[in-house]
């Protein structure tokens, strides 16, 4: 699963660090970044992306770039 963060839109709340510690860490201005894509189970990524307030956080499958999360 491809997963990127709009730093434009990632407010710092820290709630995927929360749900999926190992995939997202907040880099020095509070902002999520992904350390392991593969850190954690697909399920709980897609559950920090839901938690995410400000829907941060954008999931796509790698290899047809179809998105999963946020449904447009
Ligand atoms: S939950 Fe959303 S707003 Fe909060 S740190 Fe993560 S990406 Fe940013």
């Amino acid at each position: 699963m491809k997963i990127t963060v709009d730093r434009s839109k990632c407010e710092g709340y820290g709630k995927c660090v929360e749900v999926a510690a190992k995939v997202f860490k907040l880099d020095e201005k509070f902002i999520s970044v992904v350390m392991d894509p593969k850190g954690d189970a697909d399920q709980k990524i897609l559950f920090a992306a839901r938690v995410c307030p400000t829907k941060a956080i954008i999931l796509e499958e790698e290899e047809s770039g179809k998105r999963i999360f946020p449904q447009a």
